[in-house]
């Protein structure tokens, strides 16, 4: 028998895989935080070289390339953060570094679009930073390319162009923490599954949308992200 419900449960939002008819499923976002030291440094930071940290955005935050947005509420410095994004394949469980890159099924180009006077508010307060990363429209993406196809990460090019302006320009080589590490130490909090994306931090030149700005994000051999913004009603 089929339990009665009292409403339909959302869809999991899906993601276009390249060359392939089937679309990815999304089930957790994961986001590494400072993992360029130059982004780091100009957030007044330091890397953390003990361990990476991380933050989370509900799969409801997903936003795919191509869209046009509305500027988001509640902020008056919305910034960009042009990411390389991971996309498990596999489940993956207190796994060695040796062992993690079996769990990856493909990568994207997405952006983590901060609410930065909120984070910053969060920051001051000892507080979470849910009000300033996760809502609507906030993890941007573009279409999977399989892991096989894009090869091995190494130095290739990671940009992010405002307006048609190079704001963010470093290569996949300068993450402090590699994929990696990242999957085998995520792996020892969580039961990392198909269907989880994982941002793997970005480098330096971050900044502010405003309404009629228009992000082009690129990875050398990804689809690029590209989003606009318009006046919120
Ligand atoms: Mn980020």
């Amino acid at each position: 028998m089929t339990q009665d419900l009292l409403f339909d449960p959302p869809a999991a939002p899906v993601i276009p895989v390249a060359g392939d008819i089937r679309q990815f499923p999304v089930r957790r976002i994961f986001c590494v935080g400072r993992n360029y030291a130059a982004h780091a440094a100009e957030m007044g930071n330091e890397v953390d070289r003990e361990a990476p940290f991380y933050f989370t955005k509900s799969a409801h935050a997903l936003c795919l390339s191509g869209a046009t947005i509305p500027y988001p509420p509640g902020t008056a410095d919305c910034h960009f953060e042009m990411e390389f994004v991971v996309a498990i394949g596999a489940p993956a469980f207190r796994v060695a570094e040796a062992d993690a890159m079996r769990a990856v099924m493909g990568y994207a180009c997405g952006i983590d679009l901060t609410r930065r006077d909120l984070q910053a508010a969060a920051k001051d307060k000892r507080r979470p930073w849910d009000l300033g990363k996760d809502f609507e429209n906030a993890a941007l993406i573009a279409a999977i390319t399989p892991a096989e196809q894009f090869g091995e990460i190494a130095k290739q090019a990671i940009r992010l162009t405002h307006d048609g302006e190079v704001a963010q320009q470093a290569d996949l080589s300068e993450m402090v923490w590699s994929v990696p590490e990242l999957i085998a130490h995520l792996s020892r909090f969580y039961h990392l599954a198909p269907g989880d994306l994982i941002y793997t931090g970005t480098p330096a030149g971050v900044g502010p949308v405003r309404p009629g700005s228009v992000l082009s994000g690129e990875v050398e051999g990804l689809t690029p992200v590209e989003v606009s913004f318009v006046q919120a009603e």
